[in-house]
């Protein structure tokens, strides 16, 4: 999976094992030249536009830019419990709720106020959120790098006209192109790091989660209507407050939801989610005339694993076979847990016809292969091995038309392969084309 190049100022991505090997990849020197260029260039490019930016400031506009940091200050000290939730659950990137105050700042106050403000928030954030969840330092510079370049460009767009009269149609829509600049420029500059990061990419991957950009907008929106505040009546700007407390537990939104699809045991789709990602892709097939197979697998006798080294390692089993099916099929085919010791894997983009049963046979064959081939270490310094698999598969629109119908033919198939003496593929249809039996043990 495409890790994405975020810590945001507030909301910082906290990697679940900050001493994992495999995030060590991601330390500076690591990154490829691509994505090191682009981080040293923008952060020169923002260190460039801090110094440049220095110049005078009004006592007014200094008393505005220390109320912007302590309502910050004070978000981030009201909002650690859920950052601390975030943490634990090593959940996925997420939207920049300090940009309210952030673009506040961008939107009132002289450059040289701006770089401070920044400043203060993300230091504060650093020593209270990301240092502790064993967010890398330059990923967190990078961000704040990041986030001086959108609030200069947001600045530079509403020209530090923030509207304040009963009827300024030119200074609302600045403060709306503002907003929308500074979305631009992170959304850009971090999408730009995440591609650059990896060999490839994955364009799904790269793009921003609808909800994070939703959530991303709303707190900027609310950062707009600070400043209004600030520019107009200072003290109503406290009122932002409770709100971007309660949108800043939006956030969690995505990682329940993934909780609540994902099996806990083999990180796969549960059965129910499965179901509803299976029917979609369905429907799809359906409605472009194509193929489509479902597999359900089921380890053989199981339960002599449990017996014979116990749950936990019987656990230990379901998950690395999990990660085998996974890592053995494509990434648009839908992998779940159906329950126990049963998976299911709906293979949309099949060849039509006779080629898409053959298609099928081979892929369950490789599948089991794998999973024959699996050593999965147990706590005694030995490993379980010899792990066979049976598998039943059936073909949509050949077995039936609907996910039920193929869910059952694929169910019958499995039945047939276990009757037929387990660690075997069976695939519904005529029975001229049945997986071989080839034992691999
Ligand atoms: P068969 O070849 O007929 O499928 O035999 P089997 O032993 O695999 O099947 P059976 O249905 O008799 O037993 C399934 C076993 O799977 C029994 C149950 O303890 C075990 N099981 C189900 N869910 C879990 C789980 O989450 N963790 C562990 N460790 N075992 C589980
Ligand atoms: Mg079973
Ligand atoms: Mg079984």
């Amino acid at each position: 999976m495409v890790e994405p190049f975020r810590t945001p100022v507030v909301t910082g991505w906290a990697p679940r094992h900050p001493a994992d090997p495999a995030r060590s990849g991601w330390s500076l020197w690591r990154l490829p030249r691509p994505a090191l260029a682009l981080v040293l260039g923008v952060e020169l490019v923002a260190a460039a536009v801090v110094v440049g930016g220095a110049g005078p400031v009004t006592w007014a506009a200094a008393a505005q830019a220390a109320l912007i940091c302590l309502l910050s200050l004070a978000h981030t000290e009201l909002s650690t419990g859920i950052e601390r939730i975030r943490g634990r659950s090593g959940g996925p990137s997420s939207p920049d709720l300090g940009s309210v105050w952030t673009f506040a700042a961008a939107a009132l106050l002289p450059p040289a106020l701006i770089a401070a403000v920044i400043a203060i928030v993300s230091l504060h954030r650093w020593q209270r959120v990301q240092r502790p969840a064993g967010v890398l330092p330059h990923r967190h510079a990078y961000t704040t790098a990041t986030t001086v370049l959108a609030a200069v460009a947001a600045h530079a767009v509403v020209g530090g006209a923030v509207p304040t009269a009963a009827d300024d149609p030119a200074g609302v829509a600045a403060i709306g192109a503002a907003v929308l600049i500074y979305l631009a420029v992170t959304t850009a500059l971090v999408t730009a790091a995440t591609a650059l990061s990896h060999a490839r990419p994955v364009l799904r991957e790269l793009t921003t989660h609808r909800d994070d950009s939703t959530v991303e907008l709303a707190a900027l929106c609310m950062g707009a209507l600070a400043a209004v505040a600030l520019a107009s009546t200072p003290g109503l700007v406290v009122l932002v407050l409770p709100p971007i407390l309660v949108l800043h537990r939006a956030v969690l939104v995505r990682q329940l939801e993934q909780a609540a699809t994902t099996d806990a045991k083999t990180g796969l789709l549960t059965a129910t989610a499965w179901r509803a990602r299976a029917e979609r892709v369905v429907r799809r097939v359906r409605r472009q005339h194509g193929a489509a197979a479902v597999l359900i697998l089921d380890l053989d006798h199981f339960k002599t694993v449990n017996d014979e080294h116990g749950h936990l390692a019987g656990d230990g089993v379901l998950a690395a076979v999990a990660a085998e099916l996974r890592a053995g099929v494509r990434e648009e085919d839908v992998v779940g847990r159906f329950g126990g010791e049963e998976f299911l894997v709906l293979l949309p983009e099949l060849p039509a016809g006779e080629g898409g049963r053959v298609e099928l046979g081979r892929v369950a064959e490789r599948l089991r292969g794998r999973i024959a081939e699996l050593r999965v270490p147990v706590p005694d310094g030995t490993a379980i091995t010899g792990l066979t698999v049976s598998v039943g598969g059936a073909t949509l629109p050949a077995d039936g038309t609907d996910l039920d119908q193929v869910l059952r033919a694929a169910d019958a198939s499995l039945y047939a392969a276990k009757h037929d003496g387990r660690n075997l593929v069976r695939i519904a249809g005529p029975p001229d084309v049945p997986s071989p039996r080839r034992p691999l043990l």
